[in-house]
Formats: structure tokens, C-alpha cells, sequence
């Protein structure tokens, strides 16, 4: 039904949430971190921030640490995570659920959640792939939207094969037009995605078409996306975004626990897994027990950090300026530059550029692509009166390069650059995309102008022909950054 009282829904929801917390504990041995039962997802940090394991020379390790790894790593299970999601759609299938594709993070997987379907992400980063999609595809096109492609002529990603529908918006015009030779063999709604950002009536376009979404999934789904389903969904989603704000949070430490790939590692193509959520409370829990037994406590205000279940966007999230634990010292020339990466998304299997910066030297202590932070630091409003209509503001808020202006990307980079203190900004452009890359102009402007940030811009491919020459331009912006740091 409509209309039902938001607060009962939502009791409901945690009381779910925290008998499936506590049952989980049951079977891994350990007690679910505490959370409240009003808000699920009120996962805020129990410690301040400390330093974690360093080999010498403030190197930050590779690997996580070696002791604690275990059945219940993980790391071990972000590891498996083509596997864990495969297992979880085909089972879902199983029980009758529908597996719906989405192809961008302007998808509200809350409503797909909502309609009993399981949302999972088709973005493709398999170099591999891409010859079968240049059959029909242009050459000189973006690299991830050729990989996906590729997926579908050679018919080999499981998850597509397996979806019973495809849900995709208008972006850039390289995935618009690959839509169309998708849809002409599998099922698709492809959202008409207006792109003027600070405009209310493109707003209320958008939400225009999320209420159309939502008939389209009633209707092909035969279930009713009610009010009370819809707030169960935003719920779950709120949490799974506060744990991996969490997790993405201990990159402020410096020396930071993680690498930026071992972050970039800790996410999953389908939301809303119960075990994924597990083992995100498991991680965060180990870090902190290391920090915890180990390490010295950096200053740190002890607020500073994520508000979940606040309706706050992320500038205010991230804390002010005395949230900035202290960057290397001067001369301590050994220690990994930190780099705040921006640009296009880094899907699994195209984390080359990431790996080449941390081996010559870095540490991606920040990520504000549509991989890293930028879908995550919004939550929506579960109790609003209009659940539909708060959803349709936070994914309208979404700062990509496809909206005129973005300035809310500027104002993003601006504020983690505050509360993840970078000593330089690398961006990523695929090869071809347009908007990414003319915006990149106004990234370099605010990098080196307003931040006092070295910058560079890497425009690639999925291909590894470069690798030695992005090396090199990276090994010389950290050359640069180290002087910065050793005159400090
Ligand atoms: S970068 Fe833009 S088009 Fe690509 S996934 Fe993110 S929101 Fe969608
Ligand atoms: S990276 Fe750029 S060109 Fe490629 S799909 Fe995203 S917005 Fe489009």
C-alpha cells in the first residue's frame, strides 16, 4: 500500500537488518559492529583515526596484513566477487527473482531492490572483448563502452545473459547509441536523463522518469513497488553506502592501511548482498581492532567523518579543515605520494592505470569517480514523504561530466581534497570520452590554481601498449610532488 507511515516501515526494516546482523554474527563467531536499531545505517567510526601497518621505508604493504587472514577474510571474499555475484544471481533466479542489468550509476538500484529484482552492474573492463565490439563499434570509442558491447556479441558475460532486463540512461552519446544496437536483442528502458544540473524543471523531468521506471518494473515484474518497499530499499542501499564511506574513510590516515586498489577492491556488482555487507563490517572491524592494537593515534576531531542517514551531500560529510590528519613530513622522501584520482570509472578488470601509480610510488588515497566515492556520499531519505522524489534528487545530484555545469564535481574535489589531504591529482580519461575529457580542463584549473596540486591528465585505453610511458609521466608529477613535500 501507499502511504503507509514511513517510521513503521523503516522499524521494520532495521528490526529485519538487525536479526540478519545478529544471525550473521551467530555464524561467523563475531558479533556485528553496534548499530542502532532505529538507523541501520549508523555505522560511525568507534575510534579515531590511527596509523596501520607499514613495511619500512613508509611504504604502505601491498597486501593486507597476513595475520588475521582467514576464512572469514575479506579480502579473500572481494576476491571472489565475479564469483559470490554469480552464485547469488543464479540462485535469486532460482527463487523466481528477476536479475535486471544497469549500465551507469544514474540507475536507482533502490527501485529495482524494490521490485524484488537484483540490480547488477554490466560496465565491462576486459581488453579482451573489445576486438568482437569493433565489428560494430567505432575504434576510436570509449573502451568501456566497446568491452561491454564485446559482452554482448560474444555472449559471454553470464550476468548479461542472464538478465531479464537492461536499465540504462542517456549519458554520453557513445553509450546512447550503443543502446540502441543492444536493444535490439535484449529487453532495455533506457532513461531519458536530463542534463542541465541546477535546473528544476530538468529535475522534475528526472523524477518523471523514475515514476516511469517504476510502472515499467510494476508492470514487467508484476509486483507493486509501494511506499513501504521502496523506504526498505533506500535503507539497505543507506547502509551499504555508510560501510563503504567507512571503509573509504581510513585513506585519511597517513600513512593510510590500504592501498588504493585493495579499496578499489572492496565493492560488488550486485548491491545489496547480505554477505557482502558482512564481510564490509568484518573489514572495518579488523582495521580498526589493527589500529586499534598497533599503531599511534593521528589527531583527529573525533566527529570528523561520515553522518550516515544524514540528507547532507558530501562537503559537509567530509569534515572541515582540523579533520586533515598530517601529511608526510618534509624529507621523508620515502613515503607514497598521495594522490587523489579523478576521471572515468575504474570497473573491475581496468585497474592498470591504479596499479602502475601505486607501483611507481603512490598511494590512491582518494577516488572520485563513479567507482570510488561519488555515487556513495549521498544518502536519500528513507522517512521523506515522497520517497520517489528524494531518490530522484540524489541521483540527480550524481556529478558527472555529462551534466552542464558541473560544478558540483568542483565542489566535490574541493572537499575531498580537504578531508584526504592529496599531495597531487591524477586524472583518468578513457580513450574518447569527450566530456570527461573537456572537463578536464577545469580539474587541472582548480588542481594547480585554487588546490596548489601538481596535476596529470592520463587519457588510455584497456590496452597495456602504454603502460611504460604513463609510468614515466607518473614517476616524474611524484618527482615534483616530493620536492613540494621535501621544501616544505
Ligand atoms: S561516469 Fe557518468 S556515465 Fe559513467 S557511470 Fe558514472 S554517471 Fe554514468
Ligand atoms: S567513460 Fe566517458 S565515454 Fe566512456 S561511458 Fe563513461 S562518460 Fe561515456
Amino acid at each position: 500500500m501507499r502511504g503507509e507511515s514511513p517510521r513503521a516501515c523503516l522499524w521494520l526494516a532495521s528490526y529485519k537488518a538487525f536479526f540478519q546482523n545478529v544471525a550473521a554474527g551467530l555464524r561467523t563467531g563475531r558479533l556485528p559492529l553496534e548499530r542502532s536499531v532505529e538507523n541501520p545505517a549508523d555505522t560511525r567510526p568507534k575510534t579515531g583515526g590511527r596509523r596501520l601497518d607499514k613495511s619500512c621505508c613508509g611504504q604502505v604493504q601491498s597486501q593486507p596484513c597476513a595475520k588475521g587472514r582467514g576464512p572469514g577474510d575479506p579480502f579473500a571474499w572481494f576476491g571472489r566477487m565475479i564469483a559470490n555475484c554469480l552464485e547469488y544471481a543464479q540462485a535469486a533466479k532460482r527463487e523466481g527473482r528477476p536479475v535486471v542489468g544497469i549500465l551507469c550509476e544514474y540507475t536507482p538500484r533502490e527501485l529495482i531492490l524494490a521490485a524484488g529484482g537484483v540490480p547488477v552492474c554490466l560496465c565491462a573492463g576486459s581488453a579482451a572483448t573489445i576486438p568482437a565490439a569493433e565489428e560494430y563499434l567505432p575504434s576510436n570509442l570509449c573502451p568501456l563502452i566497446k568491452s561491454t558491447f564485446g559482452y554482448h556479441v560474444k555472449r559471454s558475460n553470464p550476468f548479461l545473459e542472464m538478465a531479464d532486463l537492461l536499465v540504462a540512461e542517456t549519458t554520453c552519446d557513445g553509450k546512447k547509441k550503443m543502446y540502441e544496437l543492444l536493444a535490439e536483442s535484449r529487453p532495455m528502458i533506457v532513461l531519458e536523463l536530463p542534463q542541465k544540473a541546477d535546473d528544476e524543471e530538468s529535475l522534475k523531468a528526472w523524477e518523471r522518469e523514475l515514476r516511469r521506471l517504476q510502472a515499467a518494473l510494476e508492470e514487467r515484474f508484476g509486483v507493486r513497488i509501494t511506499d513501504c518497499r521502496l523506504r526498505e530499499a533506500i535503507a539497505a542501499m543507506n547502509r551499504e553506502r555508510a560501510l563503504r564511506r567507512r571503509l573509504a574513510e581510513f585513506m585519511r590516515l597517513e600513512p593510510p592501511p590500504l592501498t588504493g586498489r585493495q579499496l578499489l577492491e572492496l565493492k560488488s556488482s550486485i548491491s545489496g548482498i547480505p554477505a557482502d555487507l558482512e564481510q564490509y563490517e568484518q573489514a572495518i572491524a579488523r582495521l580498526e581492532e589493527r589500529i586499534g592494537q598497533d599503531q599511534k593515534p593521528v589527531a583527529r576531531r573525533p566527529d570528523a567523518g561520515a553522518t550516515p542517514g544524514g540528507q547532507d551531500g558530501c562537503p559537509s560529510r567530509l569534515g572541515g579543515q582540523d579533520a586533515r590528519p598530517p601529511l608526510p613530513a618534509g624529507g621523508d622522501s620515502c613515503a607514497p605520494v598521495r594522490v587523489l584520482m579523478t576521471g572515468v570509472p575504474v570497473v573491475h578488470g581496468a585497474e592498470r592505470v591504479v596499479d602502475i601509480i601505486e607501483s611507481a610510488g603512490g598511494v590512491v588515497v582518494c577516488m572520485e569517480n563513479c567507482t570510488g566515492l561519488k555515487p556513495i556520499l549521498e544518502d536519500v531519505d528513507a522517512a521523506a514523504a515522497d520517497p520517489l522524489r528524494t531518490l530522484a534528487e540524489k541521483y540527480y545530484h550524481l556529478p558527472c561530466s555529462v551534466m552542464t555545469r558541473n560544478d558540483r564535481r568542483m565542489d566535490l574535489l574541493r572537499a575531498l581534497a580537504r578531508a584526504y589531504r592529496p599531495e597531487c591529482v591524477i586524472e583518468l580519461v578513457w580513450q574518447a570520452c569527450l566530456t570527461y575529457d573537456i572537463e578536464s580542463h577545469a580539474v587541472k584549473r582548480l588542481a594547480e590554481g585554487e588546490l596548489g596540486l601538481p596535476y596529470l591528465k592520463i587519457v588510455t585505453d584497456y590496452s597495456p601498449s602504454d603502460s611504460a610511458r604513463i609510468a614515466m609521466r607518473v614517476e616524474a608529477l611524484y618527482e615534483t610532488t616530493r620536492a613540494r613535500r621535501n621544501s616544505r
